[in-house]
C-alpha cells in the first residue's frame, strides 16, 4: 500500500517537472530497506533465454496446498492449451538463490496432469519461496516454456529483542544491558552466517531471502546509538544491517538518557533503522481507556518526526489483552510481545499482532545466541 503511496507522489513530482525533486525522491525510494538482488547480468541472461523461447502462458502450474510445516508438495500442469505434450520438465530454484541453482525434474505422468512430488530435500531442506517453470518437451527434446508460478514453505523468523546496548553501570535492570562488545559479536555472527536483517516494511520479503531475522530495540534509550555505530561499521555490499527502534514518543528530547530528535533523524538517514512505536508514555495498555493517545497520537508524532510510516508497536512490558489487540489493530499491522519464540505463519487470527520475540540479555553467550537464532 505504501509503495503505491510513494509511487503516486513520485508521479506528482514528475508532473511538476521538478527534476531535482524527482531525483531526490528516487533516492528516497531506493535508500531504505532495499534487498540485495542478483547481478543484473544473470537476470538479463535468464530473461533472454525466455524471450528466445517466445514465452506465452499455455497452461497453469497448480500447487497442492501446504501447511507451515510441510516439506513437500505436489505440482501439476493444468489448463493445457496443447494436449500433444507427453513430457513436462519442471525447472525449480529458490527465490532467495541465483537462478543458476535451478534443478530440472521430469514428469511423463500425463494421466495425472504431469504430477510431480517436490520435496525440499532436493534443496538441502531449505525453506522459503520457490520459483517453478513448466516446459513442454517435443520429440527432439526441445523445451518450450509454457507456465510459471511460485510456491512457498514458510520460513520461521526470529525477532530479536534488545533494550540497552551499553556496559551496566549499576543503574537500571542489569538483564536489559547487552555490552557493545557482545552486541557486536552477535551482529557479526549474523553477518558471517549470512542472515538477512529485515524491518517490518520488508515483512513480505521474509520468504524470498535467506535466513530472515529482525533486530528490535525497546524503549528508545540514548545508548542505542552504540548499536547504530556497530551496525554501520559492519555494513558492506553484501551485508545490509536493518533494525527497528520501538521508541516511547513522549520521552524523545526529555533527558540525556533517551534518544533525541536529532539521534532519531540520524538513525533514519543511516538507512539502517526503522522507527516504530512503544506508545506515548510506556502505558500499561490493559488498564487504560484512552487508547487514542497511546496508540494513535504516538504513531502520528513519530511519523511527523521521521517522515516514514509507523506500522508496528511493541506492547509496553509485553502487556496486552483482547481489547488491547482490537484497539491496536485499528492503527498497526504488527505488534510484538515479550513472549518467547520465533514467528512462522499458521494463518491464525491476529497472529501479526501477537508476535513472539527472542530475548537477548546481559547473560546471553554467543553460543546461546547461535542456538536462539537457529
Ligand atoms: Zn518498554
Amino acid at each position: 500500500m505504501y509503495k503505491y503511496f510513494w509511487v503516486s507522489f513520485f508521479a506528482l513530482f514528475l508532473l511538476t517537472n521538478s527534476e531535482i525533486a524527482a531525483k531526490d525522491m528516487e533516492r528516497e525510494l531506493q535508500r531504505p530497506f532495499t534487498i540485495t538482488t542478483f547481478p543484473s547480468s544473470l537476470i538479463e541472461e535468464n530473461e533472454e533465454l525466455k524471450k528466445r523461447n517466445v514465452y506465452r502462458p499455455m497452461a497453469t502450474i497448480s500447487i497442492a496446498p501446504t501447511t507451515y510445516n510441510s516439506t513437500e508438495t505436489t505440482i501439476t500442469t493444468v489448463e493445457r492449451k496443447d494436449e500433444n505434450a507427453n513430457q513436462i520438465d519442471y525447472h525449480i530454484w529458490r527465490t532467495a538463490d541465483s537462478p543458476l541453482t535451478m534443478k530440472k525434474f521430469t514428469s511423463t505422468d500425463k494421466e495425472r496432469n504431469f504430477s510431480f512430488l517436490f520435496d525440499t530435500s532436493e534443496f538441502l531442506a531449505q525453506r522459503g519461496e520457490y520459483q517453478v517453470e513448466a516446459y513442454m518437451v517435443d520429440e527432439q527434446g526441445i523445451e518450450k516454456l509454457i507456465a510459471q508460478n511460485t510456491f512457498c514453505f514458510e520460513q520461521s523468523v526470529p525477532i530479536l529483542m534488545y533494550h540497552a546496548i551499553d556496559e551496566f553501570k549499576g543503574k537500571g535492570l542489569q538483564g536489559l544491558f547487552v555490552s557493545p562488545a557482545n552486541f557486536e559479536a552477535q551482529m557479526r555472527y549474523l553477518k558471517e552466517n549470512k542472515y538477512t536483517l529485515l524491518t517490518f516494511e520488508q515483512w513480505d520479503e521474509r520468504n524470498k531471502v535467506n535466513k530472515p531475522i529482525l533486530v528490535t530495540f525497546d524503549d528508545g534509550m540514548k545508548n542505542n546509538m552504540n548499536a547504530l555505530r556497530i551496525l554501520q561499521a559492519l555494513e558492506d555490499e553484501k551485508f545490509l544491517p536493518r533494525a527497528t527502534e520501538f521508541v516511547v514518543a513522549n520521552r524523545i528530547d526529555t533527558s540525556p538518557y533517551w534518544l533525541s530528535s536529532e539521534d532519531i533523524k540520524e538513525m533514519v538517514s543511516s538507512g539502517i533503522f526503522s522507527i516504530q512505536s512503544h506508545t506515548l508514555t510506556h502505558a500499561d495498555l490493559p488498564i487504560i481507556s484512552n487508547f487514542d493517545n497511546e496508540l494513535n497520537a504516538s504513531k502520528q508524532k513519530i511519523e511527523n518526526l521521521t517522515g516514514y510510516p509507523v506500522m508496528a508497536i511493541a506492547y509496553p512490558a509485553g502487556q496486552f489483552n483482547n481489547k488491547v489487540v482490537e484497539e491496536t489493530r485499528k492503527h498497526y499491522t504488527f505488534a510484538v510481545t515479550t513472549k518467547s519464540g520465533q514467528f512462522i505463519s499458521k494463518d491464525q487470527p491476529n497472529e501479526l499482532l501477537l508476535l513472539r520475540r527472542v530475548r537477548i540479555s546481559n547473560e546471553t553467550t554467543l553460543r546461546q545466541f547461535a542456538w536462539l537464532v537457529h
